[in-house]
């Protein structure tokens, strides 16, 4: 067993340079679930178990192109760079965008898919986020909330995105692009899989 440490720690301490044991705890474990988030030095890691007939979790980023989505069932190592809006698709149904790196990992395994988010990495950062929604047709910015000096990822995503999620939720106008008028359907918070949420995000569809 890995002691869970506090995900708020500020300001980010230097690096602990050992991380081998929480991942083999983790990745030693069959059964379908997800580890709350930890902190590990500078770094904040969350790691879900899904089965193969669970929703898919993949990044999606929006770039200055356009919208990219990294969909596979292979081995995946991607970086969310910070600074980009990042979602992962039945997991959080919002833009987060970080002023650290997110690394997000999709290991197959036979009967299991690992998923690993680690985020931070870096000494002396600020912390700042923002949570964001954007038009599904125009990708105008509809809604965002920012926060300053809140420290680590997992925090902000599992804790302080709720509430924001709520009040995007509780307005049909709040939820209307600006540009174009499309309304957004009402979002999600950050929704692993645990025993009681069966499908992933409790959602099928993004
Ligand atoms: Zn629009």
């Amino acid at each position: 067993m890995v002691a869970e440490l506090p995900v708020n720690q500020f300001p980010i301490p230097e690096p602990v340079l050992r991380y081998e044991v929480p991942f083999a705890d983790a990745l030693g474990n069959a059964e379908p679930g997800s580890e709350p988030w930890r902190a590990y030095g500078q770094h904040q890691l969350w790691i879900g178990r899904y089965p193969p007939d669970a929703p898919p979790l993949y990044v999606q980023e929006l770039r200055p192109e356009g919208l990219l989505e990294y969909e596979t069932t292979e081995f995946l190592l991607h970086r969310v760079a910070a600074g980009t809006p990042y979602r992962v698709t039945h997991l959080m149904g919002f833009w987060h965008v970080s002023d650290a790196d997110l690394l997000w990992f999709q290991i197959p395994r036979a009967g299991l898919t690992y998923y690993l988010a680690l985020a931070g990495g870096r000494t002396n950062l600020p912390g700042n986020h923002g949570i964001v929604w954007y038009c599904g047709e125009c990708a105008h910015e509809i809604y965002r909330q920012d926060f300053e000096h809140v420290g680590h990822t997992g925090r902000l995503l599992s804790q302080i995105a709720v509430p924001v999620v709520d009040t995007f939720n509780a307005d049909a106008a709040r939820r209307r692009c600006p540009a174009c008028g499309w309304e957004h359907p009402p979002a999600y918070a950050f929704t692993p899989l645990d025993p009681t949420t069966p499908a992933a995000g409790g959602l099928s569809s993004w």
